[in-house]
Formats: C-alpha cells, sequence, structure tokens
C-alpha cells in the first residue's frame, strides 16, 4: 500500500515535492496531539504546529460544520462572523495594530504585507535575514535565503539585503551598516520573531529594538512573520514579537491559526492601511469567506479557553529542563533552545554540524512513535513545535526515548 502511494506520488505530482522520513508515514487519522497510522499505530505529533489546538479539534471541526451548512460565500457580503474574527484577532495584539486582511496561506499574506510596505513607503528595498524563508511564491523566494541560496537557487535580486542571524544584540549593527549602504529608498525589513527553519533561533535581547528603530529612522516598515510564532506557542507571550518589546507595523498570520484549514492574515496599522488604499480594490476570492472566519473564530477560542499558552509555557520548560539534562550527559548536543513549544536541539561534533546524527535520531524516534523534524542551515538542529495540547506525558515520552537514543552505542557516530 505504502510503495504504491510513493510510486503513485512521483507518477501524479510534482517530484520535489519532500516526503518525511526514510520510511514513509501513512496517516489516515489525527486526534489532538497524536497521529495514527493505516495499520493503527499511534504516533505523538511533536512536529505538526499547524494542528495548533490539536489534530480534528472537535470543536473546531464542528464550527466549520455547521458554517459549511450554512453558507460559504465572499467579503463582498457584509457578515458579521468576519467582524467578530478580525475584533478577536486585534484584541490580541497592541496599538495601533488594529486593520485585519484575511487571505488563504502564510505565503499570500507575506505577499500582501510586502504590497502594504510598497505602497506606504514608495519603496522596494527589503532587509531580511540570512537563513529566512516566508514562502513560496516568486517574490518570497526572492525574500527567503533558506531558498534562493539554496539548491536551484538564483540568489538573492538587487532589492533584497541580507543581514546575518544574529548572535547578540550587537549584530543590529549588520543591519545599520546595510542601511548605510542602501543607495535607494528603504521599504522595509522581515524577520520572524523566532526563525525557524534557520534552526529554532531565539532572537538576543535588545536585537530587535535597536534594528526596528535603524529602520524606522531610514523610513522602512517593520513587519513580523509570526506564522511559525505567533498564538501562544511560546508560552511567555501570545506573539513572539512581544519577548522582545518591540512593536511591528505589519503582522503576518499562518499556519496555526486555521489549525489546518488554509488560512493567512495580515493586521497592520490604519495609517499603513490607507496608504495601501489607493483606488486599487483588494479581493481575495477564498480570503475571510464565512467558513475560514468560524473556523479561525472557534481556534482562537479554543486557545484561550484551554488556556494553551501557559500550558506551552509549563510543558515548554518540562522539556527544556530535561533537553538541557540531556545536553550535560551527551556531548553531541551543542545547543538546546527556544520557549515554550518552540524547541530546537542542535547536535554537532568536533565543531562541525553532526548532520547525520540528527537525520537518524528524527528517523529513529519515528520508528519509536514520536514524530520529530530537522532544520536549521544544516539540517542539525532537531525540531520540537507540537501541536499545543502537548502533555506532560507526552514530553516525559519523547525525553525518556530521546535519552534512550543518544546512549545506544553507534547511535552519534
Ligand atoms: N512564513 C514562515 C515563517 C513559514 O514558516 C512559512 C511556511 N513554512 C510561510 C511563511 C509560508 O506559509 P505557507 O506555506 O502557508 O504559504
Amino acid at each position: 500500500m505504502m510503495m504504491r502511494i510513493e510510486e503513485d506520488r512521483k507518477r501524479v505530482l510534482g517530484r520535489n515535492l519532500s516526503i518525511a522520513y526514510e520510511k514513509p508515514l501513512h496517516v489516515v487519522r489525527g486526534e489532538m496531539q497524536y497521529l495514527y497510522d493505516d495499520e493503527g499505530r499511534r504516533y505523538v505529533d511533536a512536529y505538526n504546529n499547524v494542528a495548533h489546538v490539536g489534530h480534528c479539534h472537535p470543536k473546531v471541526v464542528a464550527a466549520g460544520h455547521e458554517q459549511m451548512k450554512l453558507l460559504n460565500t465572499n467579503t463582498r457580503y457584509l457578515s458579521e462572523l468576519i467582524i467578530r474574527y478580525a475584533e478577536s484577532l486585534t484584541r490580541t495584539l497592541p496599538d495601533p495594530l488594529s486593520v485585519c486582511y484575511f487571505v488563504n496561506s502564510g505565503s499570500e499574506a507575506n505577499e500582501l504585507a510586502l504590497r502594504l510596505a510598497r505602497a506606504h513607503t514608495n519603496a522596494r528595498d527589503m532587509i531580511v535575514l540570512d537563513h529566512a524563508y516566508h514562502g513560496n511564491t516568486t517574490t518570497l523566494i526572492d525574500i527567503s535565503p533558506y531558498k534562493h541560496d539554496g539548491p536551484g537557487g538564483e540568489g538573492a535580486p538587487a532589492w533584497v539585503h541580507k543581514a546575518r542571524l544574529p548572535a547578540s544584540a550587537d549584530d543590529a549593527e549588520d543591519v545599520i551598516d546595510l542601511l548605510a549602504r542602501i543607495q535607494t529608498k528603504l521599504c522595509g525589513f522581515i524577520a520572524e520573531s523566532m526563525p525557524s527553519v534557520a534552526g529554532q533561533i531565539v532572537l538576543p535581547d535588545g536585537y530587535l529594538k535597536r534594528v526596528y528603530e535603524a529602520v524606522r529612522l531610514a523610513g522602512g516598515v517593520c513587519i513580523a512573520d509570526e506564522v511559525q510564532t505567533g498564538y501562544g506557542r511560546i508560552g511567555t507571550h501570545f506573539w513572539a514579537f512581544e519577548k522582545y518589546g518591540v512593536v511591528p507595523d505589519i503582522v503576518v498570520l499562518g499556519k496555526p491559526i486555521g489549525n489546518g484549514h488554509p488560512i493567512g492574515a495580515v493586521i497592520t496599522t490604519r495609517e499603513i492601511a490607507d496608504s495601501f488604499n489607493n483606488g486599487m480594490e483588494f479581493f481575495s476570492t477564498f480570503g475571510g469567506n464565512n467558513v475560514s472566519c468560524a473556523i479561525g473564530l472557534a481556534v482562537l477560542e479554543v486557545v484561550q479557553e484551554e488556556k494553551l499558552q501557559s500550558h506551552a509555557l509549563t510543558v515548554g520548560k518540562q522539556l527544556l529542563n530535561g533537553l538541557r539534562e540531556l545536553q550535560q550527559q551527551h556531548e553531541i548536543i551543542t545547543d538546546v533552545r527556544g520557549s515554550g513549544l518552540f524547541l530546537g536541539v542542535e547536535l554537532g561534533k568536533d565543531g562541525e554540524p553532526a548532520t547525520l546524527v540528527s537525520n537518524r535520531i528524527a528517523n529513529r524516534m519515528r520508528e519509536e512513535g514520536i514524530l520529530l523534524g530537522t532544520d536549521g542551515p544544516f539540517h542539525n538542529v532537531i525540531k520540537i513545535r507540537p501541536p499545543m495540547p502537548f502533555s506532560h506525558a507526552d514530553a516525559d515520552l519523547l525525553l525518556t526515548k530521546m535519552g534512550q537514543l543518544f546512549s545506544e552505542p553507534g547511535q552519534t557516530i
């Protein structure tokens, strides 16, 4: 069965779709933080951040189902649902972030964020962080070094300026140097509040503050890509940018906000929204449809009702402590970092990234029934970003299994 699906994929789908694990997984059912394969085996999902409030959460499923039975149309008709959803979202954000746009993916949201920034500044040049990923469209590949500097990529276009991933607040100087070198007008700066494909990075305290100040002084706008980090995932704050004491001009949302239903959103200030309102209509056929709004609203309600942010903080602390203990015992673990349920375990040996070992551990953990992934420029960072209901018992299991694997002879060679 699995072989047939693999072969069929190659036949009918583009071949640059990747597949997780050496032994691919055929999952047929999901329930909260668990996935089940075609033989009924349960896997603890420690990887899929999209199913934020849990795979197939009953309240979200019911909201979608009820709304699908009733009506699903677009933003050209009056709807109270979209207002309620937009108001619920903006209530979670600081002033002056008060105007919402709804689209269908993180990529669409980042595209729209760039259009807003360009309309507001009449400029194009962007500063981005090295190794960043912001989406799959032509323009977003241009601002995603992870893609344009990788296989098949053609490098950055002239309007994109790459700043190094910061190791300390002083690395803000790198952005300031870039600003001094950019000959044309600046459009803005975009960064994930905790860079994920770059390897689950926590930005140094003070870095974003200095960068935002400098970018604004140069006439640019600051965009926070919260596609992976928002909605309480980091535990200490609802939005990851809040951790650094900054307020972006544009916030980009995706993945978790629809819990698997395709929803993206952009939230900005009235001033920027007014600049974008330049006579050209903005319309997305599916963006902000009734079903998406009902689902989006339900997801946000579940996050709040089930206090998932504080849950992420306590389970995240347990994981961080446990992983740091493992780090004491196993030299190959060179760093453990993150916040809440957004964590990374970096592996290295003799000063080199331990890419093969990371890959082997992720594959062995899958065999043990726990789903993880790897990322970072050298794919040597084990990524932990589970659905938020991930429990203390799940964390215990993950730590025990991981500890056993790191102790197995030959495993870390
Ligand atoms: N921004 C970030 C930070 C992402 O991680 C992703 C998806 N991995 C995107 C944007 C693009 O989102 P989508 O795949 O929904 O288009």
